[in-house]
């Protein structure tokens, strides 16, 4: 008589760069395995991306639809996370309103950042981010209107209409500002307005851009902004902002438009995991197999685990891979090696065909390091919907 082997519940919450990458590793390795990814959208939205979207690109190449993503034999359910009973070893989600228990032998929680605009006032609702499809249309339709509104404004008014401020220093902050010069000079000049009207300012609170990087790539990316006409204002907190005025620590700012890209922090539904404890950077302190201190089926990845590089799509996914292997050799029975992370690659775009690239002491930017961007974006959308 044949014994039936049971087949192991690996519950995915969240269907981002790390529960991607643990879904395709557990296919990989063939375990016999239900997988089930629980998730909020029914896309995985490719964040570096969404300033394209605002410019030229088309929605499909930030989001990608999970049943191009997933083979079949992959439960997708689109449902909001709830919480973990680790006594009853179930999920709980909300599905179409109602709680769905979802018992699981393995869960891996890989729910991401939100953005943080640390109370300041007014910030979240006047300013632009980068969070979302959505939130990328919104800006694309916000400066439609600007560009539409100031053609009928005096000189002086329509400057202040034009006049954009960026607010974060590192990779996101000067991406968008390089991105969006360009965009707004030449979509003044089809709107019939002065382009020399157009202004925009990347504000950093710190004393140089890209503080976390060491100071000649600073010095090299500031420069370069600034090649692109953008204003660079360092030393400068945002400090609150109303409908058409922003206050920096020492100065009052006229604008039509503030794009907040200085904060994120850890998804807030982190907070309801019994267990969860955070690190000094509010991360979930994890254990050397990715793991909660408190429950070893429990699987922390992404920008919400306490690792080192987190917060960046390449340790995610570095992750991911990581914790599909381990729960592959868990099922098998085999022995586990701790998490090792990832020196990561920065390639930062800073406007048309030009790229800062930087690993480890290799520092390298122009026209080449563009072209591998691109390759590297391509090469990921590729790989996951092949
Ligand atoms: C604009 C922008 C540009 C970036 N550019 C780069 C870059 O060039 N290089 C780089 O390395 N990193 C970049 N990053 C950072 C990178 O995107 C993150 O580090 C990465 O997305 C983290 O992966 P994750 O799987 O932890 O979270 P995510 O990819 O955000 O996935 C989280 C998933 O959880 C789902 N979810 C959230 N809440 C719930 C809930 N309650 N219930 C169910 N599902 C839920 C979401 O829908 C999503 O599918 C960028 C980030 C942004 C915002």
């Amino acid at each position: 008589m044949k014994t039936q082997k049971t087949v192991a519940n690996i519950i995915v919450v969240g269907a981002g760069f790390a529960g991607v990458a643990v879904v395709k590793t557990l296919l990989k390795t063939h375990v016999n395995a239900k997988i089930t990814v629980v998730t909020d959208k029914d896309y995985m939205t490719y964040y570096p991306s969404l300033y394209g979207l605002v410019t030229d690109a088309n929605q499909s190449e930030a989001a990608f639809p999970l049943t191009s993503i997933f083979p079949e034999r992959v439960h997708i359910l689109r449902a909001t996370f709830s919480r973990v009973d680790h006594e009853r070893r179930v999920v709980i989600a909300l599905h179409k309103g109602v709680e769905t228990l979802l018992p699981y032998d393995y869960v891996v929680v890989a729910l991401g950042s939100e953005v943080n605009y640390f109370n300041i006032p007014g910030l979240k609702e006047r300013s632009f981010s980068f969070k979302s499809v959505d939130s990328a249309l919104a800006l694309k339709a916000h400066f439609e209107s600007v560009l539409a509104s100031a053609k009928t404004l005096e000189k002086n008014d329509a400057v202040a209409r034009l006049h954009t401020l960026v607010v974060g220093g590192g990779p996101s902050g000067l991406e968008v500002a390089a991105t969006l010069k360009h965009y707004l000079v030449k979509r003044a000049k089809i709107h019939g307005i002065d382009s020399s009207l157009v202004t925009i300012d990347l504000i950093e609170a710190s004393s140089r851009l890209l503080p976390t990087m060491s100071e000649k790539i600073s010095r090299i990316a500031e420069a370069r902004i600034r090649t692109l006409g953008v204003n660079v204002f360092t030393n400068r907190a945002l400090q609150s902002e109303d409908i058409d005025e922003v206050v920096l620590n020492d100065m009052e700012v006229k604008t039509g438009t503030v794009i907040w890209t200085a904060g994120t922090s850890i998804n807030n539904e982190y907070s309801t995991i019994s267990g969860v404890t955070l690190s000094e950077r509010k991360r979930v302190v994890v254990t050397d197999y990715l793991t909660l201190p408190t429950d070893d089926r429990v699987f922390i990845a992404g920008d919400g685990a306490a690792t080192e590089y987190s917060g960046l799509a390449q340790t995610a996914i570095h992750n991911g891979k990581y914790i599909g292997k381990t729960i592959t050799r868990m099922i098998r029975g085999k022995n586990l090696t701790p998490y090792k992370p990832h020196v990561p690659t920065f390639v930062i775009p800073i406007g048309k065909n030009w790229a800062l690239f930087s690993h480890q002491s290799m520092l390298w930017c122009g026209v080449l390091p563009s072209i591998l961007r691109r390759l590297i974006d391509w090469q990921y959308k590729w790989s996951i919907t092949k």
